[in-house]
C-alpha cells in the first residue's frame, strides 16, 4: 500500500437525509478504522461504517456542507487524530444543478500526515536533493555546532558575507556579526535554543530577532540588514542550528525612504502637518514652556490668479527656504498644509515668538531673502498667529485652535501682521 496515497469518498445524503457513502477507496476504510470488503455495495451509511461516537465531529462538519449556504464556504478541513495516526480531511461541497443553495455532495479527500512527514525517498537521494536546494536558495543559509561554529555555508552566504565556504568553514559563527553584537550573541544563542520547541510548527519561522533589525558584517567590514529565521536541529547525535539570513538592504532602504516620506512635504521639503503634530505633542510630554506660530499668505489666491499656479508653488518653496532660517534655537517649521505654515519654538515665551515670528514677517514684506525667482520676483505678504502653551493645556488641538483665532484676528485686523494669543 503506498503510504502517500489519499483517501477519497464521495458523501451523499439519502432521503431520510441520513449521510451516505456513495463511493470511496480503500484508504478511506482505512481512515474509518475499517478494512475494505470487496462485497460491500455501494451507497454505504455513514453511521454503518462509523458506529462509535468518535467521528462525532467529522459526521457535524459533513452535515453542516449540506446545509444551506454551505456552499459559500468552498472547503472545510478537519483533522482525524487516531492513537498515533493523522489524517487531514478536505471537505468540498459540490453542487450539482442550480437551484437551491444546498450542496449535492460532498467530496472527502485526506492525507495521511504521519506517513506525509516521512521521508519517501532514500537518504542518498534526500542529501543530493538537499545539497542542490542548500546551493539553490537564494537565501544565505548557514549552519554552526554546539561550539558556535561554522559547519555549512551556502553560495548565498558565500555572496552575502563575502568569504568562501572552504575559509570560513570551522570559523566562529560570531565572525559574520558586526563587533558590536558579538559579545551578546552567545547569550542570545541559549536564550533562543531555550525557547524553541520543534513540535511546534509554527506558521511563521521562530525569528531570532523580532525587532526586524539584524545585521551581518560582509568581509569587507560593512554592515547588511538582515532578516534571519533559525531553527536547532539534531545533527549526526548532536545539535545544530541552522540560519537563513536574508539580506534586506533593499527594503531597508525603502523603509528608510518611505518613513521618510511620511512626514515631508512634497512640495517644499519641509516637515509635514504629520511630523508638526508628533513634534509637538511630543513637547507636550517633555517641555513646559513653548510657543507655536501659524502662518498664511495673505491674498494667495489673487497670486495664483495672476501669475499662475507654478508661480504660487514658487512662493510657498520660497517662503519654506525663509521659514527654515528664522532663528537659530531649536525650531520646527513646517507646512501646515496649502499656504499655511506653522513653527514649533521650544523654551520660546509669548514675547520671544512674536518677536521671532514678526521678524519673519518684516523680512517676507522686506524681500530680505535669498531667492532666485524663475519668472519674476513676486511681492507677498504674511499674517502669523502666535500663542504658548498654557499650564493646563495637553493637547495640540486645543493649542493649534487657539492660534488659528489670532492668525483669524491678523486677517481681521488688515493682514501683514502677528497677533498673539
Ligand atoms: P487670505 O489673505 O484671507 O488668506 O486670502 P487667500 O487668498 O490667501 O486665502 P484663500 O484661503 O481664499 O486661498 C488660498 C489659496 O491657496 C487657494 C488655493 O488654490 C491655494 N493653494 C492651496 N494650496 C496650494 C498649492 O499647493 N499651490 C498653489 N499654487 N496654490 C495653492
Ligand atoms: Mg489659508
Ligand atoms: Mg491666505
Amino acid at each position: 500500500m503506498d503510504t502517500h496515497a489519499p483517501c477519497v469518498a464521495l458523501i451523499g445524503l439519502d432521503d431520510s437525509r441520513h449521510l451516505v457513502v456513495i463511493a470511496c477507496n480503500d484508504r478511506f476504510f482505512e481512515l474509518l478504522g475499517e478494512t475494505a470488503v470487496d462485497t460491500q455495495i455501494f451507497p454505504i451509511r455513514f453511521d454503518a461504517l462509523v458506529a462509535d461516537s468518535t467521528q462525532r465531529e467529522l459526521r457535524e462538519k459533513l452535515l453542516a456542507c449540506f446545509s444551506a449556504g454551505s456552499p459559500a464556504r468552498p472547503e472545510h478541513t478537519h483533522d482525524v487524530r487516531n492513537g498515533g495516526s493523522w489524517w487531514r480531511l478536505s471537505l468540498k461541497p459540490i453542487k450539482r444543478q442550480n437551484g437551491d443553495a444546498c450542496a449535492d455532495e460532498v467530496l472527502v479527500t485526506g492525507f495521511d500526515m504521519v506517513a506525509q512527514s516521512q521521508p519517501a525517498q532514500a537518504p542518498e537521494a534526500d542529501a543530493s536533493r538537499y545539497r542542490a536546494l542548500v546551493d539553490l536558495a537564494y537565501d544565505a543559509i548557514v549552519t554552526m555546532d554546539e561550539q558556535h561554529n561554522i559547519t555549512l555555508f551556502n553560495r548565498a552566504a558565500e555572496n552575502l558575507f563575502g568569504y568562501s565556504s572552504a575559509e570560513i568553514l570551522g570559523q566562529p559563527i560570531v565572525t559574520l556579526l558586526p563587533e558590536r553584537f558579538r559579545a551578546g550573541h552567545p547569550h542570545k544563542v541559549k536564550q533562543f535554543a531555550d525557547a524553541y520547541q520543534p513540535t511546534l510548527r509554527q506558521a511563521t519561522p521562530p525569528r531570532m530577532d523580532e525587532t526586524n533589525s539584524v545585521y551581518g558584517q560582509h568581509r569587507d567590514g560593512s554592515i547588511v540588514p538582515v532578516e534571519i529565521a533559525v531553527s536547532k536541529i539534531s545533527f549526526n547525535g548532536g545539535v545544530e542550528f541552522m540560519a537563513v539570513v536574508r539580506d534586506i538592504t533593499d527594503r531597508a532602504r525603502l523603509m528608510e525612504l518611505l518613513k521618510k516620506q511620511a512626514v515631508t512635504d512634497a512640495l517644499t521639503g519641509l516637515p509635514n502637518r504629520r511630523a508638526f503634530l508628533e513634534f509637538v505633542q511630543k513637547l507636550f510630554g517633555t517641555t513646559d514652556l513653548f510657543s507655536v506660530f501659524i502662518l498664511d499668505i495673505d491674498f494667495f489666491k489673487k497670486i495664483n490668479d495672476q501669475y499662475g499656479h507654478d508661480v504660487g508653488d514658487e512662493v510657498l518653496r520660497a517662503l519654506a527656504k525663509i521659514g527654515e532660517s528664522i532663528t537659530t534655537r531649536p525650531c520646527l517649521f513646517a507646512r501646515w498644509g496649502g499656504e499655511e505654515f506653522v513653527a514649533a519654538l521650544p523654551g520660546a515665551d509669548v514675547g520671544l515668538a512674536q518677536s521671532i515670528a514678526n521678524t519673519l514677517r518684516q523680512r517676507i514684506e522686506r524681500r530680505d531673502f535669498e531667492h532666485v525667482w524663475r519668472v519674476k520676483p513676486v511681492a507677498f505678504t504674511v499674517s502669523i498667529g502666535v500663542v504658548t502653551r498654557e499650564a493646563d493645556e495637553i493637547d495640540v488641538d486645543t493649542l493649534m485652535r487657539r492660534a488659528d483665532q489670532a492668525l483669524y484676528r491678523a486677517k481681521k485686523s488688515g493682514r501683514n501682521r502677528v497677533e498673539t494669543g
